[in-house]
């Protein structure tokens, strides 16, 4: 089988391998996507000498101003052209310390460098040479495992695990990536090695696992994490969530399974991570909360408020960002039963504008995420929630287009305030702030400046405040 390679830095790094007498193969993420057909933007070349001279040279043959970006540290050199990111090392051989993922590094063959690779399904070359010019080198027989869809290592996986723990955690975002199941061997090697995930930096630890939760199904990824024990050391918190009590004959789902359905369930309807990462942790309160009442059965009173609060810290220890997105999160977690709680009763104004108010404009993405809360296996079930929710949805769209609450800044500011009765900035103005605001929601009073004002004037006097001469002049 020879690969069609039509990019034109391979014509131009196989002509000037030739000149110089070294072999040269594209190597990596690329071949093992123009096998799966996927497109790829990586382009690694290997080359048995010098890479950073060669992609001077290659670069050079492209164009006149293209960047040579050279790590010389790593002996690697990068170029970017047209989209394309091309890589260019010297074939290396590499062994390794127990106690640290940087191997020890020297120059090698084409052969070495492929063993040193993470994955049959990444150890594929192919020639750039002019003698077999697109034929593929596959030592570890890494197509057979592309069409059999399976991760397998090309050395002794416990040697492969325990060089480079992170490979454990690129094994299980690959098979959640590309739907592939991981060898049973290297399931067990991961089992035993998974304690080694430890000397890996959370930062790329939590690379892999948003890889994992933006693949198509994540629930592949982390049913692997949670069977190998890898789970229990990156993200214990989710971990807990698994499991069913059962009392007086009463058993309360499995939160963790349940979980991940919601998980799958909302990548069908967003590529957003932080909407996925609301789903992860909706619930993560569960176990917290947990109580066994007698009239009521198992309860989790109050998960969304405590799971909000958890949220902060989850983020620190696995160093995702504390901002905007965690602030997103964490507002999702606090609100996801409100649009439920409306689809089951008779819904009023005020209850959602209320919800409008809180949500803001996150509002449709709340939506989202209690439409993919619903996992009953009762169909009949299933289908009524969503209908109520299509209600719910329409009446939110209707109160929106009549009072817009959605991103809602006060009509009456607080300077209004100081003004109208010649305060000084203390308490009172608060209370009247919000007395304003909540006549709002209430629907006592309109979303606008006159109708706020008029009431402002009333509440003041109720406190004992009288407004400035002057505002009375204005008002009449
Ligand atoms: P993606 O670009 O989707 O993350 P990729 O396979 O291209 O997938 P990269 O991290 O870009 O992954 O790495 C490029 C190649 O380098 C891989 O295909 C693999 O051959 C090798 N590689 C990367 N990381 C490791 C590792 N930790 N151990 C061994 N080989 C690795
Ligand atoms: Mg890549």
């Amino acid at each position: 089988m020879k690969a069609h390679l039509t990019h034109p830095v391979f014509q131009i790094v196989s002509d000037l391998c030739h000149s110089s007498g070294q072999p040269s193969y594209v190597i990596g993420g690329f071949v093992r996507d123009i096998v799966l057909k996927r497109e790829c933007k990586d382009i690694d070349i290997v080359v048995q000498g010098n890479g950073i001279e060669l992609a001077k040279q290659t670069a050079n043959k492209l164009g006149d101003n293209i960047k040579v970006n050279i790590f010389k540290n790593f002996g690697t050199a990068m170029l970017n052209y047209n989209d394309y990111n091309i890589e260019f090392v010297g074939a290396r051989k590499e062994s390794y310390n127990r106690d640290s993922r940087k191997p020890i590094v020297e120059t090698g063959s084409l052969e070495d460098d492929q063993k040193r690779r993470d994955f049959t399904i990444n150890a594929l070359a192919i020639s750039l040479n002019k003698e077999d010019f697109g034929t593929f080198v596959d030592p570890f027989d890494g197509i057979g495992d592309i069409e059999k869809r399976i991760i397998r290592t090309p050395l002794d996986p416990d040697i492969t695990y325990s060089d480079d723990p992170l490979r454990m955690m690129r094994a299980v975002r690959f098979a959640s990536q590309l739907n592939f199941s991981i060898h049973s061997d290297s399931l067990k090697s991961i089992e035993n090695n998974c304690d080694r995930i430890k000397i890996v930096s959370q930062e790329r630890i939590t690379d892999e696992l948003n890889k994992i939760i933006l693949s198509d199904k994540p629930s592949i990824g982390f049913r692997i994490l949670f069977n190998t024990g890898l789970l229990h050391i990156i993200f214990p918190e989710m971990v807990r969530l698994q499991g069913v009590d059962i009392k007086d004959g009463k058993a309360h789902k499995d939160n963790f399974y349940h979980t991940l359905q919601v998980l799958d369930n909302i990548c069908l309807n967003t590529d957003n991570l932080w909407l996925r990462w609301a789903a992860i942790l909706h619930d993560i309160a569960k176990p917290a909360t947990k109580r066994f009442e007698q009239e009521h059965g198992w309860t989790f009173h109050g998960h969304e408020d405590k799971g909000a609060r958890m949220v902060p810290r989850i983020f620190k220890n696995l160093k995702l960002p504390l901002n905007d997105k965690m602030k997103y999160v964490q507002k999702l977690v606090l609100l996801h039963l409100r649009p439920i709680a409306l689809a089951q009763s008779h819904v009023t104004d005020s209850a959602i504008r209320r919800l409008l108010f809180e949500c803001g404009d996150d509002i449709d993405d709340l939506m989202t995420l209690c439409s993919a809360d619903i996992t009953s296996k009762n169909e009949n079930k299933v289908k009524r929630y969503l209908q109520n929710f299509e209600l719910v949805k329409q009446k939110l769209h209707e109160v929106e287009e009549k009072d817009k609450l959605r991103n809602w800044q006060p009509p009456i500011s607080g300077q209004t305030i100081i003004e109208t009765f010649n305060l000084k900035p203390g308490k009172q103005i608060g209370v009247l702030k919000s007395a304003i605001r909540e006549a709002i929601l209430e629907g006592e009073i309109a979303n606008t400046f006159d109708g706020a004002f008029a009431f402002m004037l009333i509440k003041g006097k109720e406190l004992g405040l009288e407004p400035t001469n002057q505002t009375k002049k204005q008002k009449e």
